[in-house]
């Protein structure tokens, strides 16, 4: 296993070494959830506060469970949104925090770079949960991993990442993760949507999503991120859903064996029809959740080594 980092607060500091032994051991840890015994120890004695910033199903559910079944003692923390209008409040907490002795800490916060600032005021592990647009590491590395499952490889693929490309964390780490691994990317969404100089980042753009989707071999949805959006970015949802709706129609440009993903929440009849969600023999929806739960196992397993070698050093 080649793990070098004390954090994870992004895609972008990791090496495809250290990407590919997230995701070797993560399947193992699918192996174990989905055995009858779902318990190993590799966290216990260690706390792991998850501190949420931002409303979360999936990922705190899923951090929560990575942590349990690996034997550490996980406490949740929701923050209101009231206490994080002053800079000074996200440090003052995040001493309040360090002097409780954490070692691992899950935090998810609106402001981009919010994260990385966190980690530098602690003495523990840091895990990156979503900070505002910039990244979410463990979603990218799931996807990476429900990919591989899928496709067997990661590498050389065509992939399309569609929708809401301008305010979306996920596309971000996603597209570091699989340019990383030499996959060819093609973003396709409205203009609107769509952060400028994108193609100097070696992915294609397009605007039409049956041109984007010709041949590709894995399809990525995007929910359209409404609560960051502070204008009329589209004209309404249901000229959006007309052209840019993922359904059977537009699908069909894709390999007729390619993949349907989206991270969730899925806002169905939006950019997704509800069908094609459904489908088993297309979307991998489902597999995204199981893997979160692995990849999260795996990412604070890898996390935990470092921290205990650290502190012994030390000692
Ligand atoms: N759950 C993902 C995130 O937190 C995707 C989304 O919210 O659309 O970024």
């Amino acid at each position: 296993m080649t793990f070098r980092q004390d954090h994870l607060l992004g895609i972008e500091p990791l090496a495809q070494d250290e990407i590919l032994s997230i995701l070797d051991l993560a399947d193992d840890y699918v192996a174990l959830s989905r055995s009858r015994e779902k318990h190993a120890d590799a966290l216990r004695g260690l706390t792991q506060i998850n501190m949420f910033f931002e409303n979360s199903t999936r990922t705190q559910s899923s951090f929560e469970l990575a942590g349990k079944r690996l034997g550490a003692d996980v406490m949740n923390m929701s923050m209101q949104a009231s206490s994080i209008k002053k800079g000074e409040t996200l440090i003052d907490t995040a001493l309040t925090l360090n002097a409780m002795r954490p070692d691992l800490l899950v935090v998810r916060h609106p402001h981009s770079g919010a994260v990385d600032l966190l980690a530098q005021k602690v003495n523990c592990a840091v895990l990156n949960a979503g900070d505002g647009r910039h990244e979410h590491p463990t979603q990218a590395l799931l996807d990476a991993l429900t990919i591989r499952r899928a496709k067997g490889r990661l590498h050389r693929l065509n992939i399309a990442i569609c929708g809401d490309i301008a305010h979306s964390r996920v596309a971000r780490s996603n597209l570091i993760l699989l340019g990383k691994m030499e996959n060819r990317l093609r973003l396709i969404g409205p203009p609107t949507l769509m952060p400028a100089g994108m193609s100097e980042f070696g992915c294609e753009v397009y605007e039409d999503m049956e041109e984007g989707l010709k041949d590709v071999d894995v399809v990525m949805m995007l929910r359209l991120q409404k609560e960051r959006m502070d204008g009329g970015f589209i004209p309404s949802e249901r000229e959006y859903y007309h052209r840019y709706g993922l359904d059977a129609e537009k699908l069909a440009f894709a390999k007729p064996d390619a993949i349907v993903m989206h991270p969730g929440p899925m806002n169905r009849g939006v950019e997704i029809d509800g069908t094609i969600a459904d489908d088993i023999n297309r979307s991998v929806i489902q597999e995204q959740v199981e893997m979160g739960v692995a990849v999260r196992m795996a990412a604070m397993d890898l996390l935990a080594r470092n921290l205990r070698a650290k502190r012994e050093a030390a000692a």
